[in-house]
């Protein structure tokens, strides 16, 4: 290897943040607070309490609730056994036995013991014996090993022999020790919700329960714009006591609100009704029979869907579809009697509230437990990926997850997606400035300047107190850099004399004021200005 060669792999590897996960820097994160702010404001007036539920679950959890047909659990989700790579056997000693072997096989079983002991491996009663058995066998194991001294591992016979019967005991008994639930970072959170409504029993509290959450989900999908793979969701769930449609109504109205309040452009709302259980699967084989008549005119996806979800068809984005779909039976005019009546009841309850929707026939959830109102809401300035927030009611939900039947309906917002459309209708903040940079020169200076920053920042003032003595000059331009509105120029001078001079950095004006002068004086200020 050339020199060049070898100062080039020394050189420490570059990290970068991982396909489809990203940074949230300021000034953008300034923008995801208040946006979350306005979340927590808003959902409080609307009787909501935040829930922050785990971000990994049992993988079982999201494959019941989820559905495990669907492309969630198929391929998008990120599953880890917190046990699963102990029990890696590859590195173990193989067929020959060798010092190196025994030593492996020794690092395994008290690997297993370690996490046995931290609670990676269930703690069940047949757990701990095989651990136990492990232990002793190994210890045997390892006495037979001392008389193989090095050299002699081929050949000394009944030793050999004895190692290799305790090699391959030991390792029936680790594959017979039972490995931890596996488990996954959610993909989303009203799984989560369902599971903690029934793990603190809170159909005892007073019904409905509303609760909201906000936080990171996690999606192995293909990253692109607005599209990653650990996005954020802020949602809110309804469980519990009746399926009133003034419940479904107000949901709808309280996630219009939060897009109000944040003056999000473009917004549009579209609903449907997808009927329940008993009309839905009429309406599915209506539409299957009409899919299989024009099945050859159809792509490859939607071909497939006409078996796996037929409604999922009514999803495609493909234009040749386009024409075939209008055709098709619309469930609207499928539904039940009570289906419908609960349907025209949530739009009138929107007229009342004042909220505009559209109407979309086409907008479908695939999986069972979703029934009646689903909805969908659409922002400016997200291109192809436009939804900013899906929606519906799950009845079943709870009841799948093991609890009591219990009535449910809630909405997840894509926060990304939220802040991106913001973004692009210019109501990004600018990068956030000080109100004032203390220039300071001089060690009383110094100690002035950090007691004035002390009950500035106590007042709610943005400081910046630079750590080292500065010329004027360049403290001046440093603070004119950092969209400072004020300097507060501390010299012996003023120290002195008590009298500090405060520059108007926008205008340059200059004035003197007394300590608690300058206080008031940047309250006043301040007061005005907001
Ligand atoms: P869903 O949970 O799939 O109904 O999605 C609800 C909302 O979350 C969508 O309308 C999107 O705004 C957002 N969302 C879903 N998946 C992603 C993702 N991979 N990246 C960013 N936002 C997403």
């Amino acid at each position: 290897m050339s020199e060049g060669a070898a100062k080039k792999e020394e050189k420490p590897r570059k990290f970068q943040a991982i396909r489809g996960t990203r940074d949230l820097l300021p000034p953008e994160t300034a923008l995801w607070n208040r946006v979350e702010q306005t979340a927590h404001e808003v959902f409080a007036t609307f009787g909501f309490g935040e829930i922050r539920p785990p971000i990994f679950e049992p993988t079982e959890l999201f494959a019941r609730s989820v559905g495990s047909r669907t492309d969630v659990i198929g391929k998008e989700m990120y599953t880890f056994n917190a046990a699963t790579e102990l029990f890696t056997f590859e590195k173990l000693s193989g067929d020959s036995p060798s010092p190196e072997g025994a030593e492996n096989l020794g690092e395994f079983v008290f690997r297993i013991r370690d996490a046995f002991e931290k609670g990676d491996i269930p703690p069940i009663e047949s757990n701990k014996r095989a651990v136990d058995s492990l232990l002793s066998k190994f210890s045997e194991l390892a006495k037979v090993s001392q008389q193989l001294k090095p050299g002699v591992w081929q050949g000394s016979v009944p030793f050999l022999d004895a190692y290799i019967q305790l090699d391959a005991e030991c390792r029936a008994i680790a594959s017979n020790i039972k490995l931890g639930e596996s488990m996954s970072l959610r993909p989303e959170a009203t799984a989560s919700v369902c599971r903690a409504f029934i793990e603190h029993g809170m159909q005892q509290l007073p019904q409905p329960v509303k609760l909201y959450y906000m936080g990171p989900m996690f999606r192995r999908e293909r990253p692109q714009k607005g599209r990653y793979r650990q996005f954020y969701q802020i949602g809110a769930e309804v469980l519990g006591g009746s399926d009133a449609p003034a419940i479904d109504a107000e949901v709808i109205e309280m996630v219009m609100t939060f897009f109000d309040r944040l003056e999000l452009q473009g917004v549009q709302l579209e609903l449907n009704s997808i009927g329940c259980r008993e009309c839905r699967p009429k309406y599915v084989e209506l539409l299957r029979a009409e899919l299989l008549k024009v099945k050859d005119k159809l792509g490859p996806d939607s071909q497939r869907r006409i078996e796996t979800n037929p409604l999922r068809v009514l999803d495609s984005k493909l234009e040749s579809e386009q024409g075939i779909i209008a055709t098709l039976p619309r469930i609207a005019d499928h539904l039940c009697e009570n289906c419908a009546s609960h349907y025209a009841a949530v739009k009138h309850q929107l007229e009342m509230r004042g909220v505009i929707y559209r109407e979309n026939w086409r907008l479908v959830r695939g999986l069972d437990y979703y029934m009646r109102t689903t909805f969908e809401i659409t922002a400016q300035g997200l291109g192809s990926q436009n939804a900013v927030c899906g929606g519906g009611r799950y009845d079943g939900l709870v009841e799948l997850l093991g609890g009591p039947p219990t009535k449910g309906i809630g909405f997840a917002i894509g926060e990304d997606r939220l802040i991106l459309s913001l973004q692009e209708s210019g109501k990004a903040p600018a990068q956030q400035g000080r109100d004032v940079y203390i220039a300071w020169m001089g060690d009383r200076a110094h100690a002035t300047a950090i007691r004035a920053a002390k009950d500035l920042r106590k007042a709610g003032f943005s400081v910046e107190l630079p750590p080292v003595e500065q010329k004027f000059g360049k403290a001046l331009g440093q603070a004119d850099k950092l969209g400072a509105k004020y300097a507060l120029i501390l010299g012996d001078n003023e120290v002195s004399e008590g009298l500090w001079t405060l520059k108007t950095l926008a205008d340059g004006s200059q004035a003197k004021f007394t300590e608690p002068d300058l206080l008031e004086h940047l309250r006043r200020q301040k007061a005005l200005s907001s």
